[in-house]
């Protein structure tokens, strides 16, 4: 990278500087915290301590990075099964915040944090912002929802901490978080992508071309979303939007960002080591091939979390970023591994059936997926808006789109399934992450 953009980050941000460490140095590093983390969870953690001996392995055996491969994995059910804090390695006088998921099916998972984890979740958010372009002088809107969930209180002290100045306006009332929009000047947006969908759809029935607005930046995350949504969005706002990555078991958001070429996600590598294994046989794959991304949070001292699987399908991409940075990158997650639907025995994942539906002129970026059984037979039925002027134009219009998606769904699918065109706004709005699967399938 030129020295003339390095120490311009130096001076804007001085937190992104590790983002450039030479890779060698980097790598060095990340062998020297992994021997760490891995002896202080060995020490500290029942589970991971005995399942160590199972494998007959001690933190010795660690000697390189390689040697990761020789670890257990940690799963969500392990979250689950020591249920509430079975997996901290920190005494509770050293948490200082404690984190939960929502917890639709049974318990939640809990994940906390000590003084020093926050630390490092706040430098990691600094650096995904300043990598986004973002500076002191900006207005970040935070319409992640606050509380128990780290979407909101992760993005707020990030953006906080790199100098902007921040609307915690959670999630919720789109009427009112347009208007603190354009009122207070707000130049980025903090929000799931679906969210700041409903927010373009919004402002436009409320008279407000959202073009016209200062807002720049858009950094969205907590759920997959694909490049037609991206479109959909920069369309519909004139703005840059970035993918911003990251799951409360290894820390929030902030595991991984765009950077402003915008080829994959960056992942700051130095507190979290990225692998990609098969998901089937949970051997390493080499950089360049699809499989699960496991992550191991290098730094973290309430609760670290050794190879965890996070279900999510990505590759590191080969090669280093035009952008400078010597962070590995990750391809954008358009699918995680318990997303896919199996219908009558074949495949199917709900980004595959996004695609193909926004790749299409005269759709609108909000669809459902339903599931039905008839008489022992599995149904996909994908609802899906269409412009107000296709409705009104001729019938004929509407069913060549009809038969357009139709035939585009049977080819990427494999299967028949059922294409029902709904006029605009007929599909219930997330304020979250958008419920894109119905599944009414009883057994
Ligand atoms: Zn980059």
């Amino acid at each position: 990278m030129s020295s003339i953009l390095q120490s311009s980050m130096t001076e804007c941000h001085p937190a992104s500087v590790p983002d450039f460490t030479p890779v060698q140095q980097l790598r060095d590093l990340q062998l020297r915290r992994l021997r760490s983390v891995v002896a202080r969870t060995w020490q500290h953690v029942e589970l991971f301590r005995s399942r160590m001996d199972e494998l007959g392995i001690t933190p010795d055996d660690i000697r390189s990075l390689e040697d990761i491969a020789k670890l257990p994995f940690t799963k969500k059910t392990d979250l689950r099964d020591t249920y509430p804090f079975g997996l901290f390695a920190s005494p509770m006088k050293d948490i200082v915040r404690l984190h939960a998921s929502s917890g639709t099916t049974g318990k939640p998972i809990v994940v906390s944090y000590t003084q020093e984890d926050l630390n490092v979740w706040t430098s990691v958010l600094v650096r995904a912002l300043a990598g986004c372009g973002l500076h002191r002088g900006d207005i970040i809107q935070v319409a992640y929802g606050y509380g128990l969930f780290t979407g909101g209180l992760g993005a707020h002290y990030g953006a906080e901490a790199l100098g902007a100045t921040v609307v915690p306006s959670s999630g919720g009332h789109a009427d009112r978080q347009i208007m603190l929009m354009r009122d207070f000047g707000v130049t980025a947006m903090c929000c799931t992508p679906t969210y700041f969908l409903h927010l373009i759809d919004r402002a436009a029935e409320l008279g407000i071309d959202m073009k016209k607005l200062p807002l720049r930046a858009g950094v969205f995350g907590a759920e997959p979303w694909t490049e037609s949504i991206r479109q959909h969005i920069e369309s519909g706002s004139n703005i840059e939007a970035f993918d911003i990555y990251g799951l409360s078991e290894i820390i929030g958001p902030g595991v991984g960002c765009e950077c402003q070429r915008h080829t994959g996600l960056h992942i700051f590598e130095d507190h979290f080591y990225p692998e990609i294994i098969d998901p089937d046989t949970g051997a390493p794959l080499p950089d360049g091939c699809e499989g699960e991304l496991v992550l191991t949070t290098l730094s973290k001292q309430a609760m670290p979390m050794i190879r965890y699987r996070t279900r999510d399908i990505t590759t590191i991409l080969p090669g280093q970023c035009e952008c400078g940075r010597t962070l590995r990158r990750i391809g954008r997650i358009g699918r995680r591994s318990d997303d896919m639907l199996i219908i009558r025995g074949v495949n199917v994942f709900p980004s595959q059936i996004e695609t193909a539906l926004l790749q299409t002129e005269g759709t609108l970026p909000h669809y459902q997926i339903l599931l039905t059984r008839v008489q022992g037979l599995d149904q996909l039925e994908v609802q899906v808006e269409v412009t107000p002027e296709m409705f009104n134009d001729k019938i004929g219009a509407l069913q060549e789109l009809h038969q357009k998606l139709q035939g585009s769904l049977d080819r990427v699918l494999g299967i028949r399934v059922r294409v029902s065109l709904v006029e605009a706004n007929s599909i219930e709005r997330s304020e979250g992450k958008a419920k894109r699967v119905i599944d009414r399938r009883t057994s």
